[in-house]
């Protein structure tokens, strides 16, 4: 599934005294099957951008394709769009409000008027695809732990079975095991399953170790779309952004890009 964005502007509070541009002209397209980082320093626009990947805003001017198709032409419901592009929220534990965790989890596809035996099939799979097992069904989301609360959040997304999964600030919050954990999951998620996977976040630490591309917003426009190697030979621009490079995410890049073969886990590397 393809997103296109074309000269996409878009104002808050349009023609009063509080009206606020947020995104500036924006024209990108997502592929099929891309891994993304979409990163920026708060306010560059990148929650108002990943709204309008889905419907959520309608843009002040200019279009979105999904699949080639105008979202806001009413070929087809919104609501269908917004199934097959899932956007997973900032905090989505706050948004886990059922007796039980497959009931939470269950909620999105019930409401897509699936039959029991397919929301049964979606809610397990959905559950063991995050990376947690049957004891967690019947407890509360609110016994669990941070990361497992998010992971739940998570897998109510993926119970819709969508075909482009976004992310915002899936870390925030979390320890940094908490965190490895979740993007090593999004990872998998990216591989074997074959998703779309967009990830939002204001740090070049969390994101520029896995993603195969880098989308850096600034001011509501985008200040750079390339392979993470590229995107860092701006270095002093992003450190200027408050978008840093670890050292060590930098270095991973350059021996990819000389061919060597690089794990996700390597965390140090020291010069021999
Ligand atoms: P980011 O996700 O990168 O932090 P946002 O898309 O949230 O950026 O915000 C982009 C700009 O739009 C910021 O200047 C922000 O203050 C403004 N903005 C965001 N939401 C609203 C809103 N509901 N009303 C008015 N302005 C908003």
């Amino acid at each position: 599934m393809s997103i296109k964005i074309d000269n996409l502007t878009y104002i808050y509070s349009a023609n009063t005294p509080f009206e606020k541009k947020a995104l500036d002209d924006v024209t990108l397209e997502i592929n099929d099957g891309e891994f993304v980082g979409l990163i920026g320093h708060t306010g560059s626009g990148k929650s108002t951008l990943i709204q309008q990947f889905n419907g959520l805003l309608k843009p002040t001017s200019g279009d979105v394709y999904v699949n080639d198709i105008n979202i806001h032409n009413k070929q087809k419901p919104l609501k269908e769009i917004r199934q097959k592009v899932g956007l997973v929220f900032q905090y989505p534990e706050h948004q886990l409000f059922e007796m039980t965790v497959y009931k939470d989890v269950a909620y999105g596809p019930t409401n897509m008027g699936l039959d029991a035996k397919e929301i049964d099939k979606r809610v397990k799979d959905a559950i063991s695809t995050v990376g947690l097992n049957e004891e967690i069904y019947e407890k509360s989301p609110f016994e669990l732990s941070g990361g497992q609360k998010r992971r739940v959040a998570i897998a109510g997304v993926l119970a819709m079975e969508p075909d482009v999964l976004i992310l915002d600030e899936p870390t925030a919050g979390l320890d940094p095991r908490g965190r490895d954990e979740i993007l090593d999951e999004l990872v998998k998620l990216h591989q074997e399953l074959g998703i779309t996977v967009i990830l939002v976040s204001h740090s070049m630490e969390d994101v520029g170790k896995y993603v195969e591309r880098i989308i850096v917003m600034d001011k509501g426009k985008v200040k750079y779309d390339d392979t993470p190697k590229k995107v860092f030979n701006h270095i002093k621009e992003l450190e200027s952004m408050g978008l840093g490079v670890p050292q060590v995410t930098y270095l991973m890049h350059e021996l990819k890009d000389k061919g060597f073969m690089v794990s996700n886990e390597v965390t140090t590397i020291q010069e021999a």
